[in-house]
């Protein structure tokens, strides 16, 4: 049957694994304080995108907007614009919508309790409690994937997701909470790798329970491959361009490229790229138009095209064609 690890096995855990994490962390921006603006700001990013994309927007996005008052007083086309790249604008519309309600209703007090935090907008039990470790050093313990992974293995057992937060809380470190749960994490993403766990490099090896012989298989998302064809209209210094509908699922409000349906008399495309979107590989083919066959858009002066929300397509399509450059300010 089934048992939690012993209380001594725990308290080596709690000790192998900080001792670790003090050597090995890598040293991630937001690590360097725990200000839970910046804390919070970073765990919106790391959801679903990674590190290394993360690293390349965080400090663009802190340059805009360095305080949780400075992000509330924003309008909602600049904060689209800061988050363009990142994907998922959803998040950037529920960080804005959270940053108001902390500083015009809770008077600039950020709410310092993982129950609290969770009132906000786009803060799940997940970002709550890493949020309430980090900055605010609140005993509770956090679950994402990367740590679901380890914990399963190091128990070994395939556990539901309550019995992940059971375990997770019963091994956490009340006294340094912050650092213990991103130790896990940092484990989780260094070392007890999804397809290969690196078990030699495992400093809680000789009390894990399957030494990485326990199958954690998630079905891997099958990728759907789309392709989609731009139009690319230029005249007199601007670029013709449309919006989203306000009401659109994805991306509601960014601006973007008109479609195009190409022809035989359409000749080749001046820009043929790859992009992917969730599980969604799109072969992207770009035509230069004389001029736009859609009246719904707007010819944008390109000075301005960098500070507008454009979609990530749409960067990337703009800068390879140099309407815009490869730093911009908006990015
Ligand atoms: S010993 Fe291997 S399977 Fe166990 S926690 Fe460490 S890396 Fe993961």
């Amino acid at each position: 049957m089934f048992q939690l690890p012993t209380s001594d096995q725990r308290r080596r855990l709690r000790c192998q694994l900080l001792g670790w994490f003090a050597r090995r962390q890598r040293p991630l921006l937001w690590r360097r304080d725990r200000d839970p603006y910046r804390i919070w700001l970073s765990e919106i990013m790391l959801q679903q995108t990674r590190v290394a994309a993360v690293l390349e927007h965080y400090q663009r996005f802190l340059k805009k907007f360095p305080t949780i008052e400075r992000l509330a007083a924003a309008r909602e086309a600049s904060v689209l614009a800061a988050w363009s790249g990142l994907g998922y604008y959803r998040r950037a519309r529920m960080l804005h919508a959270a940053a108001k309600i902390v500083v015009r209703t809770l008077k600039g007090e950020f709410p310092r309790s993982g129950q609290d935090l969770q009132k906000l907008p786009g803060i799940g039990r997940y970002t709550a409690a890493a949020i309430a470790s980090i900055a605010f050093d609140e005993p509770v313990a956090v679950v994402d994937g990367n740590v679901e992974r380890v914990l399963q293995r190091y128990v070994g057992k395939a556990s539901d997701m309550d019995e992940v937060w059971r375990i997770a809380s019963s091994l956490l470190n009340k006294k340094r909470p912050g650092d213990f749960n991103q130790a896990l994490m940092e484990l989780g993403a260094m070392v007890c790798l999804p397809r290969e766990p690196r078990c030699l490099l495992c400093p809680v090896a000789d009390l894990c329970r399957s030494r990485g012989e326990l199958p954690v298989s998630r079905a891997a998302a099958r990728q759907i491959k789309r392709t989609v064809h731009f139009g690319l209209a230029r005249r007199n210094g601007a670029v013709f361009l449309v919006q989203r509908g306000r009401n659109e699922s994805l991306m509601a409000g960014m601006w973007e490229l008109p479609d195009f349906t190409p022809n035989p008399a359409s000749g080749h495309a001046i820009l043929s790229l790859r992009h992917s979107i969730t599980v969604t590989d799109y072969a992207v083919h770009v035509f230069e138009l004389p001029g736009p066959d859609n009246a719904t858009g707007r010819w944008i002066p390109i000075s301005r095209v960098p500070a507008l929300p454009l979609t990530g397509l749409a960067r990337k399509i703009l800068r390879r064609v140099a309407v815009i450059g490869s730093a911009t300010p908006a990015e």
